[in-house]
């Protein structure tokens, strides 16, 4: 692609862009990324370059336009963000440095990374909007050129854009960009499927349309004599979801009647409803099929008239009626508001989509990011009912929804007081499924328990659902706060302190920043879990209260007698004592060496730690386990994991539920959101150490175990 071919396409699509700076940023562009080619052959910058224009033809804004010839730019050469801002503004920058910023991470499962890409998206969308229309735009145009990739890259290609930039399309109502993204993803995972469909489609299209080009020349002459100036076609349907209607309903393909929608198009909103009478006294309409999404538009803001008509030979045909506006709308979803400049600043900082917001409070209120991944699934896929609340205020709810996801719709107190229902004015079990209309009226008492578990196996609605769920964690939390208030009164009377004593506001700062927890409430709620024990408390308690070392100790010093466990060969009774530079294990090879007057130190045999010259050479003797005798010795690991609440205590809860005894615990977050979390407890032998290796690998967001 040539600067001078990218403004000719731009210019056939509008003529009214800055020509000047977009071919500005075109040859920023092509110099940033001179020497680079795409795995087809092109020159890179012919990439950027069809973003770019898939966004003019998305009507987006100037700035859209060159971020788009510029989405690479900061991440994949020396140029960087403040160039960028220089050349072309803080708005191509920041939408630039938004769709870098969702590339970045990489995590080891697939299923965290898909997560983590989406949660990155849903930030970066709510920052701008105009981020999430670049990258969509960015994805639909690998995706045009995906035919020269692996077959491996193929499929996940693929199947991330069916998960993740489908459902985000569809959410912003851009249908334009998702019909072609579903059918090219349609392509590379089903390609035999693909193809036999699209054949039928051929044959069956000649007879249909001739049917369909009837219809539409009657409507045609219908709507010229009652004067209503209009637009009419047929609309073939996408494959994918003529696909995905004969999987999902279990339909053969001769039995998929909808295959072409007849589309009207009108001046005023008035006129859709004047067209709709027309048609149903003309034609008989379908029980059942009618939608009026003017009066009540689809989260995503889609308006229009739906409906399906009988024609002769029992033919059925699908109406759409719209205005210009609802259909400006409905192909380019929330990008159609970019072509009112007035409207802009209002839509790239806060979005019109309450969906935006919901999805950034689940983000903060979900832990586990699979889980987060499946709940936004979810809600994308799910369809909706509308029901009222008593004072005439639309509530809208995922398909199947109860009383119990309205009472959370409304507000949490709501549906955890939430003891009843009405609807219509009659009392309903709390499980009833609401019908579109259904006017519901929740009953609350102040002395309810909160919310039942049963109700997890019945709510549609994630946000019921993680509300639910998020009560009895915190709930659970309360419990295990008295808990562990008590357990620590227990231990501390045997010093004859009380909590209040011994916990001194100069012990609790100490406490928690060594520990790494954020509030007294956490450290009693982790002791009543069993994450952390008296004795990680007893010295910072000992040491600021000044009191005597005794008694207890730390399992820092190990045995040095004769039953540590090793053979030394023909000697007996020696001190051995065991390196701690690598704390060798039974099951470690290891050897020994002769320490001037105070015995034998057993390291690990590869320890690079101890001097290896030679004139020590003599100083080494050959050590063994004995089998024999069974005593503990400490073990350290190292954990590396993304931080998230809940991480610590998931680690420490770990080992302790497999029976082995912490001896000390201590954990690090720096601000690169990585945890490292240093565990020591006592074990037999290397082979208990690996299981619980192999264990905490499995830990959500673990992402490295090391012995040290
Ligand atoms: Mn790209």
């Amino acid at each position: 692609m040539t600067k001078e071919l990218y403004l000719q396409r731009l210019q056939e699509i509008n003529p009214n862009y800055d020509l000047k700076r977009l071919g500005d940023a075109f040859s920023f562009a092509e110099k940033a990324h001179e020497g680079q080619f795409r795995q087809s052959g092109e020159k890179y910058v012919t990439h950027p370059a069809e973003v770019s224009l898939i966004l003019a033809g998305l009507d987006m804004d100037d700035e859209t336009l060159i971020a788009g010839l510029l989405h690479d730019v900061i991440e994949d050469t020396s140029y960087g963000y403040k160039g960028v801002t220089e050349l072309f503004g803080p708005d191509v920058a920041a939408i630039v440095d938004g769709v870098t910023k969702i590339e970045k991470i990489r995590y080891e499962s697939k299923e965290l990374q898909q997560a983590e890409n989406f949660r990155k998206m849903l930030m970066a969308m709510s920052q701008d909007l105009r981020v999430i229309i670049v990258k969509l735009a960015d994805r639909l145009h690998n995706m045009r050129t995906l035919r020269v990739k692996s077959q491996e890259s193929k499929l996940r290609n693929a199947n991330e854009t069916l998960e993740i930039y489908v459902p985000i399309a569809h959410r912003l109502g851009i249908f334009k960009l998702k019909w072609e993204l579903e059918d090219l993803s349609f392509y590379y995972l089903e390609p035999e499927k693909y193809h036999d469909l699209a054949n039928r489609l051929d044959k069956k299209r000649a007879e249909r349309e001739s049917n369909i080009q009837r219809i539409i020349a009657e409507i045609d002459e219908l709507l010229d004599k009652e004067k209503i100036q209009h637009i009419i076609y047929g609309r073939p349907k996408n494959l994918y979801s003529i696909y995905k209607k004969m999987t999902q309903k279990n339909r053969a393909f001769e039995e998929i009647h909808d295959l072409t929608a007849i589309r009207v198009i009108v001046q005023e909103v008035a006129q859709c409803y004047a067209v709709l009478g027309l048609l149903h006294s003309r034609w008989k309409p379908i029980p059942g099929r009618f939608k009026d999404y003017i009066a009540m538009p689809k989260p995503n803001m889609y308006q229009s008239l739906h409906t399906t008509l009988l024609g002769e030979n029992a033919d059925t045909f699908e109406m759409q009626i719209r205005t210009e506006e609802m259909h400006r709308v409905a192909e380019y979803g929330i990008a159609a508001h970019w072509k009112y400049k007035e409207d802009q600043a209002s839509l790239t900082r806060k979005s019109d989509f309450n969906w935006l917001d919901q999805m950034m409070e689940w983000q903060r209120e979900v832990e586990n990011p699979a889980e987060f991944l499946q709940t936004v699934k979810m809600d994308l896929y799910n369809t909706h009912v509308y029901v009222f609340t008593p004072m005439g205020k639309v509530i809208e709810l995922p398909d199947g929804s109860t009383p119990v996801d309205f009472a959370y719709k409304i507000h949490t107190d709501v549906g955890n007081t939430c003891v009843g229902a009405k609807v219509n004015s009659r009392i309903v079990p709390l499980n009833y499924k609401l019908k579109i209309g259904d006017i519901v009226e929740i009953l609350t008492s102040k002395s309810s328990q909160g919310p039942s578990r049963d109700w997890l196996n019945f709510v549609q609605s994630s946000q019921a659902r993680n509300k639910i769920k998020s009560f009895f964690k915190k709930e659970s939390q309360l419990e295990n706060i008295d808990k562990g208030k008590e357990v620590l009164e227990k231990s501390l009377r045997k010093y004859n302190l009380s909590l209040k004593e011994a916990f001194t506001p100069k012990v609790n700062e100490i406490l928690l920043d060594k520990l790494s927890l954020k509030s007294m409430e956490n450290l009693y709620a982790a002791v009543g879990y069993g994450g952390i024990g008296f004795r990680q408390i007893l010295p910072v308690i000992k040491e600021q209260l000044g009191m005597e070392e005794k008694g207890l100790q730390l399992g820092k010093s190990r045995s040095q007698s004769p039953d540590s466990g090793i053979v030394v060969e023909g000697m007996d009774n020696l001190q051995v004592r065991f390196a701690k530079c690598c704390n060798p294990l039974p099951g470690d090879s290891i050897i020994g060496y002769i320490t001037r007057g105070s015995g034998i130190t057993v390291h690990k045999s590869d320890c690079t730690n101890f001097s290896k010259g030679k004139d020590e050479m003599n100083r080494f003797i050959e050590v063994h386990w004995d089998d024999s005798i069974k005593t503990t010795h400490s073990a350290s690991l190292k954990i590396i994991g993304r931080d998230r609440p809940g991480l610590l205590m998931d680690v420490t809860g770990l080992i302790q539920n497999l029976s082995f005894t912490l001896t000390s615990v201590s954990a690090r977050v720096n601000n690169d959101h990585v945890a490292r979390i240093i565990v020591s407890f006592d074990v037999k032998n290397t082979q208990e150490l690996q299981t619980v290796m192999a264990k905490l690998r499995g830990v959500n967001s673990v992402l490295g175990v090391h012995r040290i």
